[in-house]
């Protein structure tokens, strides 16, 4: 007879997920399936399986964990990503599996950060757009369409893939992936003459340096809060998220 071993879902797109894939992927009691939004033309693929595209809503969601016989489902998108979370716990508390939510802590001011708090993108659009202006606008592709109607400020837009969105009047495109070296941040800051940077409170070290950068030139950070995620309580780390996943095992899975 076979022996059943609980299969994970791991929901990613961040470093985090990938750390996490590349642990579990290593253990023989349990079965790790990675799943990306599929956002990015060529993502970092983890450990594991991997499964890649959206589910389908919150029944798209349910029919997968059925299907797929899921035991256990961790979060480990990025804070930003709010549905998928959303969804993720309701569609496990309606088939009563654990849930596990990995929300990475976000960035505090320190005395010498120059932070102009907004609550979205549309708020740090409205701050930024002004005549002279330079900003270094580094928030992912998916909402760059909120800058569409800035007609002011000149944008240095960074992305992964080349966006396809309406951009901007002002605009030149920088195509890189993450992490970022401090020094190359502090360069693309002075070369560009930038006066404002916009950044989303990602938290995390893989983007951190341009805050950093922002904070030795004396440039103001327009930092875009994140939205609220988890209503379940959260832990905040890969390693902490492991031991959640080994408490619910314990308790739950049963072969
Ligand atoms: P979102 O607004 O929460 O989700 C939008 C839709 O994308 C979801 O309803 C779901 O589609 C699909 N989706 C999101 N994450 C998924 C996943 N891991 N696997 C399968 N489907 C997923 O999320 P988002 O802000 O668009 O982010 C998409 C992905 O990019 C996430 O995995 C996130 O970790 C990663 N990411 C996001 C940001 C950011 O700033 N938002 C930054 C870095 C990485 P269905 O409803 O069809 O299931």
């Amino acid at each position: 007879m076979l022996l059943q071993v609980p299969r994970v879902l791991v929901l990613g797109g961040t470093t985090e997920g990938i750390e996490l894939a590349a642990r579990l992927a290593a253990r023989s009691d349990l079965v790790t399936i990675s799943s990306l939004a599929g956002r990015v033309g060529q993502p970092r693929l983890p450990d594991g399986l991997v499964r890649i595209g959206g589910f389908g809503g919150l029944d798209g969601l349910l029919s997968y964990l059925e299907k797929e016989k899921i035991a256990v489902v961790i979060d480990a998108t990025h804070p930003f990503a709010a549905r998928i979370s959303r969804n993720a716990e309701i569609a496990c508390s309606r088939l009563g599996l654990p849930f596990v939510g990995l929300l990475r802590p976000a960035w505090t001011k320190s005395e010498k950060d120059i932070w102009h708090d907004v609550p979205d993108v549309l708020s740090a659009a409205q701050f930024v757009d002004k005549a002279e202006a330079r900003v270094f606008l580094s928030i992912g592709r998916q909402e760059l369409h909120i800058f569409s109607d800035c007609k002011d400020a000149w944008y240095l837009i960074r992305a992964i893939d080349a966006p396809a969105e309406r951009l901007p009047l002002h605009h030149k495109i920088v195509l890189q992936r993450g992490p970022f070296d401090l020094e190359r941040e502090l360069q693309l800051l002075r070369d560009h003459s930038i006066d404002f940077v916009v950044s989303k409170n990602s938290g995390g070290a893989a983007t951190y340096t341009k805050i950093e950068a922002a904070r030795l030139l004396g440039i103001p950070v327009v930092m875009i809060n994140r939205p609220a995620k988890h209503t379940l309580s959260s832990v905040a780390s890969v390693e902490e998220a492991i031991t959640a996943l080994d408490d619910v095992l314990r308790l739950h899975w049963r072969d």
